[in-house]
């Protein structure tokens, strides 16, 4: 979060406040909404034509008027009129109806305009977004463990539902009016000053007032709307964790301090919305009665203006006119900044995401691993979680390829570090990792993870149906014998055929409506049809009851026949049908040789 850090300690001052994120966001965008361009010109050209006939709309009730001044004898004629006379509707009757016409017609023009710019950007912005989310979450599954330890789970999903949804509803109704504000605003500017330019001059006076003003209360607002989507975050993981939890928290009885804690943030997203809506409306209601002294002003000084010859009344109403449609754009600027100020926090929150690099990548002269005989061996393997604490300090094996290696040692003696390694879910920080002599940062990700096959102790299922469950080991599409294969040799057929739906019955989410011998049985099925020449065992047998033990114990035999096959466990009975035991203390491995001579008449780890 370093950059954001940065970017919010960064001082910049007037409007542009909300801009640097704003700014970031749309560059880290600029491909998504590059490949939209032909959308979005078409709603800039809608847009154009929209400003263009808003600039029209008075004009007619500007000939009308000075046609009935002049008709009804008052003397313009100290001056040229800079209207120029319409030809052939020398009959006021006549200009009249044209002029209404116009004013109907123009009206329409403007709302179809209006009507296709909003559909064009609302499309652009909506498929450009859409496209964002998508990367996001793969970028999401991509990112190293690293980042998903330090990060809290229900804060990225509040990353890509929400603070997505947020940019999108932001596009339509800020980002685009502001645009169309903003372009309307210099057009009428410059008719204005064409018109009158000393005129212009007095309402010009009022801009920087608003830019002042603006610029001081959009910094508020955009401060606000962060650490609202903060406290956002915040609540969603917490309803993530305490909800992934119910168990515990029932058994424990946390309801009550969870509602508290819950409790507590909510209200603080409650008092950051109100904030924020409390300033934009603030901000608001100022624009209003700059508007209203803008008006005085331009009433007084252009009635002089008329009265000395210099302007028309139609024009003095065209003048004001643009004065009261110019400043509510204005005003809705006001509005919508604070729309983008929340847009732009939710825009950083995403590419503080994207930004992040995923550790573990494929190297450029990385290639693809040939299918492995199974060979492992660890060079002087050092790996630190945080600095100064070493999970693993110096770790020499060689496990020869077909051969059932247990490795066994206290707990947090860097067991399943080592498992985290061959899997690639890290890097070590020194030393070598090689599978039948390749370096594995020489191997491409994919193709080593493909070889490797692991049950952990606490299996996870996806709340998706066991057939999907069982498939989702094997690295390409598989036909059902293969899963009908797998569960056999799992050992869960049987319990499977059971079920009322089979193969197509929908397990809980992280497969909580099975028991944990079958939720560990579909773990070994979809271990089995990876078919995989490494099979790593994390604890795979620990925690279950004597009497599925047996069962698990015997698929998982079937599963690691004839592969090289690593067995982490404390359950020394269990180690001693291995080929090799290897005793680990310390993040070392202490000792290592035939299960006979390691452990001697040990039962116990201590
Ligand atoms: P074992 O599997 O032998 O119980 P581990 O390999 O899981 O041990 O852990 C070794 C050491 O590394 C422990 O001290 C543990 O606290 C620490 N550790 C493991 N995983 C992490 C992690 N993701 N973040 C920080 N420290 C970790
Ligand atoms: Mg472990």
């Amino acid at each position: 979060m370093s950059r954001t850090a940065a970017t919010a300690g960064r001082r910049t001052g007037g409007l542009t406040r909300a801009l640097p994120g704003l700014r970031r966001t749309l560059h880290r965008f600029r491909h998504q909404i590059a490949a939209e361009r032909r959308l979005i010109a078409l709603g800039l050209l809608a847009l154009f034509a929209e400003v263009g006939l808003r600039l029209l709309e008075p004009w007619p009730l500007a000939y009308v008027l000075d046609a009935i001044v002049a008709a009804t004898g008052a003397d313009l004629t100290t001056r040229t009129s800079p209207i120029p006379a319409i030809p052939g509707l020398a009959d006021i009757t006549a200009l009249i109806i044209v002029c209404a016409v116009a004013v109907v017609g123009a009206v329409a023009l403007r709302a179809a305009a209006a009507y296709a710019m909003t559909i064009c950007f609302a499309l652009a912005g909506n498929r450009v977004l859409t496209r964002v989310r998508t990367e996001l979450y793969s970028h999401l599954n991509r990112l190293s463990m690293r980042f998903h330890e330090s990060r809290r789970t229900g804060d990225l999903v509040t990353r890509v539902t929400g603070d997505i949804g947020r940019l999108q509803e932001a596009t339509v109704t800020a980002a685009i009016p502001l645009a169309g504000n903003v372009i309307t605003l210099l057009g009428m500017f410059v008719v204005i000053v064409i018109m009158d330019w000393q005129l212009a001059l007095a309402v010009a006076v009022v801009f920087p007032l608003f830019l002042l003003l603006g610029g001081r209360l959009s910094r508020k607002i955009n401060h606000v709307s962060r650490g609202q989507r903060k406290a956002e975050g915040e609540l969603a993981s917490l309803a993530t964790e305490s909800l992934g939890a119910m168990a515990v928290v029932q058994s424990y009885s946390l309801e009550s301090r969870m509602e508290q804690r819950f409790g507590g943030n909510n209200e603080r997203t409650l008092t950051d919305g109100v904030q924020a809506k409390k300033l934009s409306a603030g901000l608001e209601r100022k624009t209003d009665v700059l508007v209203g002294l803008a008006t005085g002003v331009v009433l007084l000084l252009g009635a002089h203006r008329v009265l000395a010859g210099a302007l028309t009344p139609g024009e003095l109403t065209v003048f004001l006119t643009y004065l009261k449609t110019a400043f509510r754009p204005l005003r809705d600027i006001a509005k919508y900044t604070g729309r983008l100020a929340k847009a732009a926090a939710s825009g950083e929150r995403i590419v503080d995401v994207l930004d992040a690099q995923p550790e573990i990548t494929d190297a450029s002269w990385a290639r693809p691993a040939p299918r492995l005989r199974g060979m492992i061996e660890l060079r002087e393997v050092e790996l630190s979680y945080r600095r100064g604490q070493r999970a693993l300090a110096g770790v020499n094996l060689i496990i020869p390829a077909g051969r059932r290696v247990a490795l066994v040692g206290p707990s947090g003696s860097g067991k399943s570090s080592i498992a985290t390694l061959l899997c690639r879910l890290r890097d070590p920080d020194s030393g070598q990792i090689l599978l039948d002599g390749w370096d594995l940062r020489d191997l491409t990700v994919d193709s080593v993870r493909s070889q490797i096959a692991v049950v952990l102790q606490d299996s996870v299922l996806f709340a998706d149906t066991i057939r999907a469950n069982i498939a989702f080991g094997a690295t390409e599409p598989v036909g059902d014998e293969w899963i009908r294969w797998a569960a056999r040799l799992a050992g869960a057929d049987e319990f499977i055929d059971r079920l009322p739906q089979g193969y197509d019955t929908v397990v809980g989410e992280r497969g909580a409506t099975l028991s944990g011998g079958q939720r560990q049985r579909i773990a070994i099925a979809r271990a089995a049809i990876r078919n995989a020449p490494i099979v790593i065992l994390d604890e795979a047998m620990t925690g279950l009851d004597p009497g599925t033990e047996a069962d698990v114990a015997a698929a998982l035999r079937r599963l690691t026949e004839g592969r090289t096959t690593l067995v982490i466990t404390h359950d020394l009975a269990a180690a001693r049908d291995a080929d090799l035991v290897l005793w680990l203390e310390g993040g070392r491995v202490v000792r290592g040789g035939a299960p006979a001579a390691v452990l001697g008449e040990r039962t116990a780890i201590r």
